[in-house]
């Protein structure tokens, strides 16, 4: 089904090849705005050191997550580097019923399936300065093996790719910069009329102002 509804929330998708920054991003965003829901997405993926279910992910087996997928539970699921991953589609409709605004982490083929359902969600793309740097950062992030890397290394230029299908980039050369990018995108998507008429209903209409936005 097609979500069209106004909300005073708003659905946010940060995507980007592996290594660009998007989750030391999103991780400083939510401390600066922290009423964002981030969703916490199904992975048959491994848990890196460190990882713990339930916080960066929730990590389960093949045969669970096919399971999940079949009986309709995701919004959205792909293969990523030889790993599935999936956004529960509970999670997500409740948030936006309520108003909250919601953050998908998720991969370019994700993010076509939820612009599928959600027309209005906003699709930010990160950039690596460039595919050396992203070499650099996955090596000295230091998480994956040898392998891994490579693997997602040769990825990048086909996700990469995909860059157009976004309203909003951004390159994460300096943090900071790329930072404040990133909250000037979710301030700004906070001020579109829709979202202000959904959260300000009375001083609308006090003001006089019939919104006819659809
Ligand atoms: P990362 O690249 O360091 O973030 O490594 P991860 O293994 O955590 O993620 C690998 C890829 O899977 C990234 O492109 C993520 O954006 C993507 N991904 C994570 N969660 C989801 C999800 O729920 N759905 C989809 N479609 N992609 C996801
Ligand atoms: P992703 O989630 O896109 O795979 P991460 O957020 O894990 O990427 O970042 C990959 C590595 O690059 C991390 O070690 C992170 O600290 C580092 N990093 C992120 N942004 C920058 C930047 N602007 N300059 C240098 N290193 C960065
Ligand atoms: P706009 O075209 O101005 O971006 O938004 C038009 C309408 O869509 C507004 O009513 C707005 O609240 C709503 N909207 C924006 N983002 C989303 C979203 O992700 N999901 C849904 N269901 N509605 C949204």
């Amino acid at each position: 089904m097609i979500d069209t509804k106004p909300h005073s929330g708003s659905l946010f998708m940060v995507v980007a090849p592996s290594g660009a920054g998007k989750s030391t991003l999103v991780n400083a965003l939510l401390a600066q705005e922290p009423e964002i829901k981030l969703s916490i997405s199904f992975t048959t993926r491994p848990p890196r050191p460190g990882e713990q279910h339930g916080r960066e992910y929730y990590f389960t087996t093949v045969e669970d997550f096919l399971q999940r997928r079949e009986s309709g539970e995701f919004l959205e699921s792909a293969e990523v580097h030889g790993n599935y991953y999936g956004t529960s589609r509970l999670l997500i409709e409740q948030a936006m019923a309520i108003g909250t605004d919601v953050l998908l982490e998720i991969d370019w083929q994700g993010a076509q399936q939820v612009r599928k359902q959600f027309p209005h969600a906003v699709g930010v793309f990160i950039l690596p300065p460039s595919i050396a740097a992203l070499e650099e950062r996955l090596k000295k992030r230091g998480q994956d093996d040898h392998l891994v890397i490579t693997r997602r290394i040769l990825a990048a230029g086909g996700e990469i790719a995909h860059a157009p299908e976004f309203e909003y980039v951004i390159i994460n050369q300096e943090f900071a910069t790329a930072l404040s990018e990133l909250t000037a995108i979710v301030k700004a998507t906070r001020c579109r009329f829709a979202q202000q008429a959904a959260r300000n209903t009375y001083l609308f209409a006090q003001l006089g102002i019939h919104a006819n936005a659809s």
